[in-house]
């Protein structure tokens, strides 16, 4: 009798009983691990490295046999005081990723559904799932936005929570402060909405939804950030909510307890007094990002407006040959077969190695392509 399977290949059947819903989930997968001599722009990382600043609080915070602040004060203070609110309306989170999942986990279970746009980040479905509720998911317009009419009008009964993601992952579209405005007032106000800003610093388009302005109207509104992307810590794991104390105390109780490192609340905390500095290099990124679209665009590609640190190639049925021209040439993106490709915005050789793969791929695609451009 052997403990491991006989093949490591062979997938073998559990020998307990677990979640039928969870066994049918797809594992998460991270994508082919870049070569020595790719560029990684699969993950929406900040290519620059950190600073010496966020480097050294790290190195003097020390005590890791110690376990964290559990309520990450220190930092909750910071925010709160940038923003103007009580340190109860701030919650922090080893990511983003652990915020969703505990309002959702919240506020939904079995029987509930969460709804949000598709396609849009990976993570929301598995999270839906391991809360037990299901997912409703509402298609994007042709143009990779939000259907902001058709997301308020998937909400019915069975509704506990609306995630809107803007800039929106992997599409990089946002969603106007118009239509949010339009979409808030549609939707019932105890039915909570989720604004996903993973990537707002990215955002330059005076049109997008700013979620900041709009707490004090909405009591049913909670805007999600993260430090992994603009600020550059996405291997430390933290990222912070701002809203209403009641529901983001219901989170807090469906926190795993002490996840948020001493590192990453020093980090953080390290880089908002180091903010000036990152913000410039947001403002290269962004810079490079638009450079990087107009130049895609003058290759015949048509683009949705970017507005986070990627851009989004709707390559639709051409993705694995699209991906494998990318692969080859090494460039290392995030594919999404059958629907496109989204490439980040990464260090400045990268573009330069990308272009000339895009000016290929574009050319390949038949006429009449979503993703060429008229003409
Ligand atoms: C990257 C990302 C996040 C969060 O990432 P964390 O590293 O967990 O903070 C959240 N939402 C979207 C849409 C993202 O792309």
């Amino acid at each position: 009798m052997t403990f491991l399977p006989a093949s490591a290949d062979e997938p073998v059947a559990p020998a307990v009983r677990l979640r039928p819903e969870i066994l049918a989930s797809p594992p998460y997968r991270q994508g082919r691990p870049a070569t020595a001599d790719a560029f990684k722009l699969s993950s929406n990382e900040n290519p620059f490295p950190p600073l010496p600043g966020v480097l050294d609080a790290v190195a003097a915070s020390g005590a890791i046999n110690r376990y964290p602040d559990a309520s990450a004060l220190a930092l909750r203070e910071v925010l709160a005081a940038r923003r103007g609110v009580s340190t109860e309306q701030i919650h922090v989170g080893s990511g983003s990723v652990a915020l969703l999942s505990q309002f959702i986990d919240a506020a939904a279970g079995p029987g509930d559904t969460v709804v949000y746009s598709w396609r849009s980040f990976e993570a929301y479905p598995g999270l839906v799932t391991v809360s037990g509720a299901a997912s409703v998911q509402v298609p994007n317009r042709a143009d990779g936005s939000h259907d902001m009419e058709a997301l308020a009008a998937a909400v019915d009964d069975t509704t506990r929570v609306v995630i809107v993601c803007s800039p929106n992952n992997p599409t990089s579209t946002t969603v106007s402060a118009a239509e949010f405005d339009t979409f808030m007032a549609a939707v019932p106000s105890d039915i909570l909405v989720l604004l996903d800003e993973a990537y707002a610093e990215f955002v330059t388009d005076p049109d997008a939804v700013r979620g900041f302005p709009l707490l004090a109207r909405y009591p049913n509104l909670v805007v999600l950030r993260t430090f992994s992307k603009a600020y550059g810590l996405a291997g430390l794991r933290v990222g912070w909510a701002i809203g209403p104390a009641p529901i983001l105390d219901a989170a807090r109780a469906a926190a795993i307890p002490l996840s948020v490192t001493e590192a990453a609340q020093v980090a953080a905390i390290a880089s908002l007094e180091l903010e000036d500095e990152l913000l410039a290099r947001v403002s290269r990124l962004t810079a490079r990002r638009d450079r990087l679209a107009a130049a895609l665009s003058d290759q015949g590609w048509n683009l949705p407006k970017a507005q986070g640190n990627f851009v989004w190639l709707a390559t639709g049925n051409e993705t694995d040959v699209a991906n494998e021209a990318l692969l080859d040439g090494g460039i290392v993106a995030r594919a999404f077969p059958g629907s496109g490709i989204r490439v980040s915005v990464g260090e400045e050789e990268s573009v330069d190695k990308l272009l000339p793969i895009t000016s290929r791929i574009v050319e390949l695609l038949p006429a009449g392509h979503p993703a060429r451009r008229l003409g």
